[in-house]
C-alpha cells in the first residue's frame, strides 16, 4: 500500500529510474548502473524503475531483470502519467537514506553518482548535476532552455539553479519534506528549490542519449514550462494590476486631452483609426488576462479535484 513511504530506511541509495518506452536502452543502463554501484559496495542500494505505462517491452524486461536481482523493484503504471508523476511515485516508495533520480537513457551519467555520494558524506542533503555543456542538445532546444530559466527566475520566488535536471542526490529529510507537498500537477525542478536544504552543485557533460528517443517535443516542453511557472508564481496574475493602473491612467490623459481638444476645435468625426485601434489594443489585452486567469483557473480545478498523481497497476519486488 501506499503507506509504504512510512517505513524505515533499510537500504543506503534508492535509484529513481523513471521509464517510458526505454526498452531500447535498459540492457545498457543496468550494466552500466551496476558497474558503478558495485564500485560503491560498502553501500546498499536499490533501483527503483517506475514504468510509466510504456507501450512497448520495457515492463517485460524491467520484470526479467527483477526476477534475478530483488534490489531492482518495479512500479507499473496503468498509462502514461509523465515523469514529474513518476518521479514523485519513485519517492513515495523507495526506501534509501538518499534517493538518485536519473534517466534511463544514461545522459545522466552514473559515475556522476560518485562524487554526490562524496558530497553527501561531506554532510549536504541536495547535490545536483550541473549540466555544463549541453551540446548534445539542439540548438533550439538549449536557447528555449535558456530563455525558460531566465524567464522563471525572473518571476519565481525560489530560483531553480541553471541547467539543471532531476539528476541529484537528496537525503531522507528532502525526501520527506517533498512527500509533504500533495499537489497534483507537480513541477519537480520548482519543487525541488523549494524545500531548500544546504544544496551544492556539480558540473558534468551531458552526453546525447544512448539509444531510443526523446519523449519531449517542443509543444509538451512549452505546456511544461507554462506548468512549471504557474505552479509556482502568481505573478502573471499579479502583474495586470499593474499594466492596468498604468492604462487608466494614460487613457485618463488622453481623454482629458480629448475633451479639451472637442471644447477649443469643435467636433471632429474623424477618427476611426484611432478608435479601431484602441478597440483592438484593449481588447486584446483583455483576452490576454482572461487567458491567464484561465491558466490558473484550470490549475485550481485540477488541484481541487483532488485525483490521485498516478495509478499503480504493478508492485514488484517490494513485500517480501
Ligand atoms: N520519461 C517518463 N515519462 C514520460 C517521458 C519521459 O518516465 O512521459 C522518462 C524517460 O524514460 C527517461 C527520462 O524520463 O528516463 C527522460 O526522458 P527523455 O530522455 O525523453 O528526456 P530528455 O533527456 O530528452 O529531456
Ligand atoms: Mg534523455
Amino acid at each position: 500500500s501506499i503507506v509504504r513511504g512510512k517505513m524505515k530506511e533499510n537500504v543506503d541509495i534508492s535509484l529513481i529510474v523513471p521509464m517510458y518506452n526505454e526498452q531500447e536502452v535498459i540492457d545498457m543502463f543496468f550494466d552500466k548502473i551496476q558497474k558503478v554501484m558495485k564500485s560503491i559496495n560498502s553501500y546498499t542500494y536499490e533501483i527503483l524503475c517506475v514504468d510509466d505505462g510504456s507501450k512497448d517491452n520495457t515492463l517485460d524486461i524491467l520484470k526479467k531483470y527483477a526476477k534475478q536481482d530483488e534490489r531492482i523493484k518495479i512500479i507499473s503504471f496503468s498509462k502514461n502519467f509523465h515523469k514529474e508523476q513518476a518521479l514523485y511515485a519513485g519517492l513515495e516508495h523507495c526506501a534509501g537514506r538518499v534517493a538518485i533520480p536519473i534517466d534511463a537513457d544514461l545522459q545522466d551519467p552514473p559515475e556522476l553518482i560518485l562524487k554526490f555520494i562524496e558530497k553527501w558524506e561531506e554532510g549536504y542533503d541536495v547535490v545536483y548535476g550541473i549540466r555544463e555543456d549541453r551540446k548534445s542538445d539542439t540548438f533550439l532546444k538549449r536557447l528555449s532552455a535558456i530563455f525558460f530559466y531566465k524567464t522563471y527566475n525572473f518571476i519565481a520566488e525560489d530560483p531553480i539553479p541553471y541547467n539543471t535536471g532531476d539528476f541529484r542526490l537528496i537525503t531522507r529529510k528532502v525526501i520527506d519534506a517533498i512527500k509533504t507537498i500533495k499537489e497534483k500537477k507537480i513541477f519537480m525542478k520548482g519543487i525541488f528549490s523549494w524545500v531548500g536544504f544546504k544544496s551544492i552543485g556539480i558540473p558534468y557533460k551531458r552526453p546525447e542519449r544512448k539509444l531510443g528517443r526523446t519523449k519531449w517535443n517542443y509543444w509538451r516542453l512549452w505546456n511544461f514550462s507554462l506548468d512549471g511557472i504557474t505552479s509556482t508564481t502568481t505573478l502573471p496574475l499579479r502583474i495586470w494590476t499593474y499594466i492596468g493602473f498604468l492604462l487608466s491612467i494614460l487613457s485618463f490623459f488622453y481623454v482629458l486631452f480629448i475633451v479639451f481638444r472637442t471644447l477649443i476645435f469643435g467636433i471632429e468625426l474623424p477618427g476611426y483609426a484611432s478608435l479601431i485601434s484602441c478597440v483592438l489594443f484593449l481588447g486584446g489585452v483583455q483576452l490576454l488576462v482572461l487567458g491567464v486567469f484561465g491558466e490558473y483557473i484550470g490549475r485550481i480545478l485540477i488541484e481541487v479535484k483532488n485525483r490521485p498523481l498516478y495509478i499503480i497497476d504493478e508492485r514488484i519486488n517490494f513485500d517480501k
